[in-house]
């Protein structure tokens, strides 16, 4: 496996790649791996000759500095994980070499109401510093294919948007949520519950599940109104939002019939940790 830590050295190792045909697949993260990060890269090393998996943890999408501080670094610990998953090249760049003084590093594109709401409205510019770094990181990788989790279901939204704004050829798969044996969707800020929260944590996705059989029955927002009821009544869970949206607009909807694929997504704080999670309900 190789390691790169500057632009100049990964582009001119991917430009061989390219000349040669290869297909790069690139999945994009910020290091404390776990097994739903492995299993977007899996996929990446299965569909493509190239497997890049970058580690840079961005300063620009945390609203809340402390969150920044606190996130894991653990680069000897991925590094092993990913050799094991089988992936060829580590991307783990400085904050310097993504954003080199002088160079515009905006990403230009207007995501309209689709930022605005859900976790765009407790995070105020975290889609801005995301949808930043992920241009950058695909102008500087160009893969043929970037592999996103389901679990952040408003970002990988927002990344098509973006792609499809900006014309670039680039195609998004998106991967299935990994679990642990409760339903907690795997996540890097998992380590930071206690036990009595991680016990807590568990319920959520039950509550999504309890959802996606009573919107079949319930008016869509009876179903969401008893959801988040439920969500409310977890010990030591404060609800940020649950909303029930059109899986590729994000438009908030009241009946099944107006979109052709529904999503819940739900994020809920336990102590100081947000948990997302989102349930697709017509499947
Ligand atoms: P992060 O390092 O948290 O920025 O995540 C990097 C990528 O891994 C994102 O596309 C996430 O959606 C994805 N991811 C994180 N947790 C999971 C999970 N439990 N299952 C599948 N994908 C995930």
């Amino acid at each position: 496996m190789q390691i790169f830590n500057t632009v100049a050295e990964i582009q001119q190792y991917l430009n061989e790649c390219r000349s040669k045909n290869a297909a790069i697949g690139f999945t994009p993260t910020m290091g404390a791996l776990h097994e739903g990060h492995l299993s977007l890269v899996r996929r990446a090393v299965s569909d493509n000759e190239i497997s890049v998996c970058s580690i840079f943890v961005n300063p620009t999408q945390f609203d809340d500095k402390a969150d920044l501080d606190r996130y894991p670094r653990t680069l000897e610990r991925d590094g092993a994980m990913l050799e094991g998953a089988g992936n060829h090249v580590i991307f783990a760049p400085s904050v310097a070499e993504v954003y080199p003084p002088g160079l515009d590093t905006s990403h230009g594109v207007d995501f309209g109401e689709m930022a605005d709401q859900m976790e765009g409205a407790h995070r105020p510019g975290h889609f801005d510093g995301m949808a930043q770094v992920v241009k950058r990181l695909v102008d500087i990788v160009q893969p043929n294919r970037m592999y996103m989790g389901q679990k952040d279901y408003q970002q990988q939204a927002l990344v098509k948007e973006m792609l499809r704004q900006l014309d670039y050829k680039t195609k998004v798969v998106t991967c299935e949520i990994i679990r642990e044996p409760d339903g907690l969707a795997m996540s890097s800020r998992n380590r930071h519950l206690t036990p009595d929260e991680r016990e807590s944590a568990g319920h959520i996705n039950k509550v999504l599940r309890r959802l996606k059989e009573v919107a079949e029955i319930l008016p869509l927002a009876v179903a969401k109104a008893q959801a988040l009821e439920q969500l409310r009544h977890i010990p030591g869970a404060v609800p940020d939002y649950l909303e029930i949206v059109d899986a590729v607009t994000l438009k908030r909807l009241d009946n099944f019939e107006d979109a052709q694929s529904v999503v819940a997504c739900t994020t809920v704080r336990i102590g100081k940790v947000r948990l997302l999670d989102n349930m697709i309900l017509n499947e």
